[in-house]
């Protein structure tokens, strides 16, 4: 987290970016970010979802499975499952003081059960550390009567640039819309069919008067300027864009472009470095 002090030396740097949030809930966060550009979005973006330290299980160690699913796909569904941990509890492998695995960079859980029924991913045991899994109720596999699993597993910390289990959120960006409306130009029918046609409903028809009401809402589709022979213009504002972000792990989505602001600044002083 950027404490004060950090932040009046961002300004003095020039990182004058300014942020606000316009929507939020659970995985999903919405903000307005102003005075930056393409680049630095794409690049929050990328950061976001591929260089962001996520949990997930790595390796698996097959003691039985005689249930119909193969030990490699019980591995590949046991790597997906989302995990709960505090990342500022684990190092990433390469960063570890320890040469082979210990408990500041890996945790070991068991899974065993016995058919008839379905195992699910609650039923991972976590052997050290404070994890647990976010969603209990995800089937690893179905056994008969007499089938049985058991196994154990290791998980660790990497990005996922390095495999999409390790990813931290789906994030994306566009131009903040401008949208000019000259009512004088339109028709009362050009007016009608904008509203109609635009899909996130951004106008709203005020007798013959066309208002913009959720300019946030628009995508830059366009499809209202195709409507008409003038009078509605669409552009995207090159320096105010509109940036979404869904976690699709534990992480809160605040937490995630927090950590990816860090990233990015330790990225930028290494090339400064390098170049010194
Ligand atoms: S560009 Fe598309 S989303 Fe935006 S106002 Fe026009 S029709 Fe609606
Ligand atoms: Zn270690």
């Amino acid at each position: 987290m950027t404490r004060p002090e950090d932040q009046e030396v961002k300004e003095e740097r020039g990182y004058k970016m300014k942020l606000e949030k316009i929507d939020g809930k659970g995985k999903k966060l919405k903000f307005i970010a102003e005075d930056t550009n393409p680049a630095m979005m794409n690049a929050l973006r990328r950061t976001t979802m591929n260089y962001i330290p996520v949990l997930a299980i790595e390796n698996v160690g097959i003691i039985e499975n005689s249930s119909p699913v193969f030990d490699e796909i019980i591995a590949q569904r046991l790597g997906q499952v989302p995990l709960v941990f505090d990342p500022d509890k684990f190092n990433m492998h390469e960063d570890c003081e320890c040469e082979e695995g210990c408990s500041n960079c890996e945790v070991k859980f068991t899974l065993k059960g016995e058919g008839p029924g379905i195992l699910y991913s609650g039923e991972l045991n976590c052997k050290s550390g404070d994890v647990e899994v976010l969603y209990d109720r995800i089937p690893i596999t179905e056994m008969d009567e007499n089938q049985e699993v058991d196994l154990e597993a290791t998980a660790c910390l990497s990005i996922g640039k390095d495999h999409s289990k390790h990813q931290a959120s789906v994030s994306s960006y566009q131009y903040y819309p401008i949208i000019d409306v000259d009512n004088d130009e339109l028709t009362v029918e050009e007016k009608k069919s904008c509203q109609e046609i635009c899909p996130r409903n951004v106008f709203e028809l005020d007798g013959d008067k066309l208002n913009i009401e959720n300019e946030e809402r628009c995508t830059l589709c366009k499809e209202c300027v195709e409507e008409v022979d003038s009078g509605v213009v669409v552009t995207g504002d090159e320096e105010k864009f509109i940036f979404k972000i869904e976690s699709i792990c534990s992480l809160d989505p605040e937490y995630i472009i927090s950590k990816a602001a860090e990233v990015l600044e330790e990225k930028a002083d290494k090339v400064v470095e390098k170049l010194s």
